[in-house]
This record gives C-alpha cells, sequence and structure tokens, in this order.
C-alpha cells in the first residue's frame, strides 16, 4: 500500500507554484490576487477559509477576506460579488460554501464574473470542462487528478467508482476521469443516495473516488485488492480526547482498507490539501490570463 500524502505533495506544489509566481513577477507581472467572501460562522468554513488565505501568504499571494453576517441577504452577497467581479486588483474570488439556506448557491455562482471563477463552479466553466475547453477546473477534482498524476497512478482503461454526485466534487470528478486524456480514459460509474447495489459496484472498481460525506462509510468489504482509493469526505465527529473537541473523519474506514488498496489518501492530510493547491493554480492562471483575456 502506498500512502498518497497530500501534505508532502502539496508543500512540493506550493514551492512551485511560489517559484513561478517569483518569475512572473521578475518579468513585470502584477502579484495574483485571491479574495474570499465566507457568510456565516461555520467552524468548518472558518478553517478552511482560513487555510486558503495562510496558502496565500505561502506563495506569495496578496489575499482578501470578505467576512459577512449569517443574516445577510442575497441581495447583499450578490452585491459583495459585484464589488469583487469589478475590482481589477483582484484576480480571482471564491464565495465560501455552504450558504446559509436563506441565499440560493446557484445564483450567487451564476453572478460570479467566470474569468475570475477561480472555484470553476460557474455554469460556463462547468461547460467549457465538460467540452474539454481551457477552463478552471473545480479545485478538488483538480487537486485529485494532481495526485494521480504525480504518482504516475495507470487509469487509461480502469474503472473509475465516484460515490456522490454533487456539482463540486463528484459530478466534475466523473467529467475529468472520463476525458480523453491522462489522468483519465476510464470507464466512469457514478453512484449516488439512489443506487442499487452501491457496494457490488465499488468492489469492481480500481479507482474508487469516495466523496458522501458519512464518516467511514466504506468498509474493506467495498473494495477489492489493489484498489485506488480517494477518500474527499471530511466530517467533524464529536471527540473528547481532542483539544477541539473533535476529529476529522473521511468518508473511508482507514484502518481496514488500506492493507487492501495500491493507493489511498489519507484523512486528514490527503485531498484537503490538494483542493487548496488547486485553487492556487487557478488564481495562478487567472493573474496570468491563461483562459481568459
Ligand atoms: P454533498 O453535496 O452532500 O453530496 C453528497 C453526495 O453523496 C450526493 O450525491 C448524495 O447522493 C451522495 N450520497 C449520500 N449518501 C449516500 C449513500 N448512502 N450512498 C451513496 N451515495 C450517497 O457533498 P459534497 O459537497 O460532494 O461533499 C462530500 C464530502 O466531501 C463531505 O464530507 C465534504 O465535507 C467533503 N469535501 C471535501 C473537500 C476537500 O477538499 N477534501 C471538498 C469538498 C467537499 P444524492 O445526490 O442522491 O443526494
Amino acid at each position: 500500500m502506498q500512502l498518497l500524502d497530500g501534505k508532502a505533495l502539496s508543500n512540493i506544489i506550493k514551492a512551485e507554484i511560489k517559484e513561478e509566481v517569483d518569475a512572473w513577477m521578475a518579468q513585470g507581472g502584477k502579484k495574483p490576487h485571491l479574495a474570499a467572501i465566507l457568510v456565516g460562522n461555520d467552524g468548518a468554513s472558518e478553517t478552511y477559509v482560513a487555510s486558503k488565505i495562510r496558502s496565500c501568504e505561502q506563495v506569495g499571494f496578496t489575499s482578501t477576506f470578505v467576512r459577512l453576517a449569517e443574516s445577510t441577504s442575497e441581495a447583499d452577497l450578490l452585491k459583495e460579488v459585484s464589488k469583487l467581479n469589478e475590482n481589477t486588483d483582484v484576480d480571482g474570488f471564491i464565495v465560501q460554501l455552504p450558504l446559509p439556506k436563506h441565499i440560493s448557491e446557484n445564483t450567487i455562482m451564476e453572478a460570479i464574473d467566470p474569468a475570475k471563477d477561480v472555484d470553476g463552479f460557474h455554469p460556463i466553466n462547468v461547460g467549457r470542462m465538460c467540452k474539454g475547453l481551457p477552463a478552471y477546473l473545480s479545485a478538488t477534482p483538480f487537486g485529485i487528478l494532481e495526485m494521480l498524476e504525480r504518482a504516475k497512478i495507470e487509469t487509461t482503461g480502469k474503472h473509475c467508482v465516484v460515490i456522490g454526485r454533487s456539482q463540486i466534487v463528484g459530478l466534475p470528478m466523473a467529467i475529468l476521469m472520463q476525458r480523453n486524456t491522462y489522468p483519465g480514459n476510464c470507464t466512469v460509474t457514478i453512484c449516488h443516495s439512489r443506487t442499487q447495489n452501491l457496494k457490488e459496484i465499488c468492489q469492481t472498481a480500481d479507482i474508487l473516488v469516495v466523496a458522501l460525506g458519512r464518516p467511514e462509510f466504506v468498509t474493506a468489504d467495498y473494495v477489492k485488492e489493489g484498489t485506488v482509493v480517494i477518500d474527499v469526505g471530511i466530517t467533524r465527529v464529536a471527540d473528547d480526547s481532542k483539544k477541539s473537541g473533535f476529529a476529522l473523519k473521511g468518508d473511508v474506514m482507514f484502518d481496514e482498507v488500506a492493507p487492501k488498496s495500491s493507493h489511498i489518501t489519507p484523512v486528514p492530510g490527503g485531498v484537503g490539501l490538494m483542493t487548496i493547491c488547486g485553487l492556487l493554480t487557478n488564481t495562478l492562471k487567472a493573474a496570468r490570463k491563461e483562459i481568459y483575456q
């Protein structure tokens, strides 16, 4: 079994991004600038945004953090989005999900200028990704592809099973894994809460991407020997032995699945850190105007 160590790999990628930023600025390029909007006080979202902002400092980006109250109306959030769309110094920005229930995530995502949509959630970026055109790829699937590529994992002709069909993880992951390129060229099966015989389908996977948000759902009997297991799930589970009062759990029962896997990602220290690398890479592309002029 080989551990796909997101911590070590993300440090390498961040160092590479920093070098690229230095080279870009040495040629007179503008310092990349990422902004993040956080609505409300969700603990996990606060941690993610703080980590994204910290990563910006590590790679030499400017960052802006816009914090809004839980009670912010959709109209007021749209105004903030509009301000960042118009701010010529901001190259890319994200609105941290999930949003409070009274705000439509689709409405907000569609209001973001696709050229600044470095999370890759705008329908134009999703559509361009589906057509194989240059686009900002959703940060989490992008980070997973990078992991597969750097570990030189064979994907061509393999059966990739994705559990979860969310707009931000499962669906784009499935689309990317079937593309006629590397990593890709898989035969893909997407599973969701209405899938019948989920376990039997998973047992036929060469590559299993798990993104359903149920801690330790995938047990050893879901995987065959030699499967590549990518655990996207992150759930806070109460744990009195931790200072924070919670532990982070993936969707895979790591201890029993790892011995059967050829490669596996840990939680924490796996996909989450690679997601940030995806976001940083998209922001550098935005600053260099590689996709949109
Ligand atoms: P989501 O929007 O809640 O989607 C969950 C998906 O799993 C849905 O498609 C759902 O099916 C499916 N599902 C739920 N229960 C199922 C079951 N018993 N059997 C089969 N499928 C089931 O979640 P998400 O945003 O994709 O996130 C998934 C997990 O990844 C969460 O733990 C989240 O925190 C984590 N995450 C991690 C990162 C990272 O950077 N590592 C990034 C994003 C998300 P239906 O469509 O039928 O409801």
